[in-house]
């Protein structure tokens, strides 16, 4: 997937990466064919517009890192902004909501696009990968041979399907689908409505009044990766008439231009959840935001590159700080820089976690009231301080003290535990320091 509109950026990057330094035409130049690049793919113009506008006000302010060039570090740049416009927020990417049993999941979607097929699939997947009992509904009364489809794919898979009863309304399915899911204990059980060639109201009542008798936890549109901005158009019309939750993007192996996951999130605010990779009936993944923009970009060796080059500039720093430590200093800078790195591992929780033996104290923590928004707090009441407050937390009196916090939107007696804390890791520190041989100093030489 993706190939074309790969082949176009992986040109635009090859000659931006050649060049050791990089001037702001350059950027502007390249930065323009990226947008080429993106409309050709069929990606949406606010989408692209938006997307060359974050990346050109990121890559102007950024510090250069050392040993990867200005180039490489633009690819970077716009590889984060690709997994960020692919993302969002999201961080229920590739779940669904099957708790309180038995959930019900709405499936709806054009004629053709993949639905029955993904239907199948996702019902395989909850069966063998979450434990789940699934009972699938084909909804589709206009066409038996759907109806018929469902159940051999069913039978295929090894989940159940509701029996068909000829002459029912797609409400009536409905409503037997959730008594039967009900009654006979399943776990989830999975609507697949009608579609229709083009978006009808018929279609679209039909949809709504399935929705108003079972409330699903989620409504998966289902829509064909290849159709570009029609899948997107397709995600808008049922979002603002029935609501979704989610979309699953199939054919995403064949070589289609790749706009549509990339306008999708961006124009509906709906996550992709899932993409179909083929007709078989484990040719489903859950969407992979980095993968996919690593794809687009075809240049996923740069972006590791980049990234290591960070990390060594964090080992450096780590380094530089270590040093500070062993001669016994430790100020609110070098406590800002911790409190920042625990952030960034997960928080205290996960950190501890890590840690033998330390799962219960980690729990004892979190029952004290203990979160990880006091690593924020801290982190804004030290923000909120001088540069001379920050090197020499001792000159901290009262009025400074209720300047920072004000400052922070913070109490001063929140302020007044970083001190305290402070003041214990800077004791830590040196006692550390003084031991013959401390652990700093070795951890230096080694
Ligand atoms: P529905 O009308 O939306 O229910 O569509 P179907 O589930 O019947 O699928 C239509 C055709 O698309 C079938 O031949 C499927 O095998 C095929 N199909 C579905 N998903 C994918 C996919 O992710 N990749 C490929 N290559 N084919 C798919």
């Amino acid at each position: 997937m993706f190939e074309n509109l790969s082949d176009r950026l992986s040109g635009v990057f090859d000659k931006l990466t050649k060049q050791g330094a990089l001037s702001e035409d350059d950027v502007k130049t390249a930065l323009r064919e990226v947008r080429v690049a993106l409309l050709e793919a069929d990606v949406s113009l606010p989408v692209a517009r938006d997307f060359v506008k974050a990346v050109t006000e990121k890559a102007t302010g950024q510090a250069v890192t050392k040993s990867v060039t200005p180039g490489q570090q633009v690819v970077k740049i716009v590889h984060d902004e690709l997994v960020h416009v692919l993302q969002g927020d999201e961080t229920d990417i590739g779940t669904l909501k099957v708790d309180n049993p038995p959930a019900p999941i709405l499936m709806v979607g054009l004629q053709g696009g993949g639905k029955t097929t993904t239907t199948a699939k996702l019902a395989k997947r909850l069966k063998e990968k979450h434990g789940k009992r699934v009972l699938m509904a084909s909804l589709d009364v206009y066409r038996p041979a759907a109806m018929d489809q469902l159940k051999v794919l069913g039978e295929q898979i090894g989940v159940d399907t509701l029996p068909i009863v000829p002459g029912q309304s797609p409400a009536d399915i409905a409503k037997r689908a959730k008594q039967q899911a009900s009654m006979a204990g399943y776990d989830v059980y999975m609507l697949d409505t009608a579609g229709r060639l083009s978006i009808d109201d018929t279609l679209m009542a039909e949809v709504e009044e399935v929705k108003a008798i079972t409330s699903p936890r989620e409504t998966l549109l289902v829509v064909d990766g290849l159709t570009g901005q029609d899948a997107v158009h397709t995600a808008e019309n049922f979002d603002g008439r029935i609501g979704i939750s989610g979309v699953v993007l199939t054919r995403m192996d064949g070589d289609g231009r790749g706009g549509a996951a990339l306008s999708m999130r961006a124009v509906t605010g709906k996550p992709i959840k899932f993409v179909g990779l083929g007709e078989k009936m484990d040719a489903l993944e859950e969407f992979h935001p980095d993968r996919v923009a690593g794809r687009i970009l075809g240049m996923g060796d740069i972006v590791a590159l980049v990234e290591k080059a960070q990390d060594t500039i964090e080992a450096e720093q780590a380094e530089k700080m270590a040093r500070r430590f062993a001669k016994g200093r430790f100020n609110m800078n070098d406590m800002k820089m911790q409190l920042e790195q625990m952030q960034k591992m997960g928080g205290m929780e996960s950190i501890m976690g890590m840690m033998p033996g330390m799962k219960k104290a980690a729990a004892q923590i979190k029952q004290s009231g203990f979160d990880d928004s006091v690593f924020k707090r801290q982190i804004a009441l030290i923000n909120s301080m001088t540069k001379k407050e920050r090197a020499n937390p001792q000159i901290l009196q009262a009025s400074r003290k209720k300047r920072i916090a004000k400052g922070a939107g913070l109490e001063v007696s929140e302020l007044n535990q970083l001190i305290k804390m402070h003041r214990q890791m800077s004791d830590a520190m040196k006692k550390m320091s003084k031991m013959k041989g401390g652990m700093f100093k070795q951890a230096l030489k080694g």
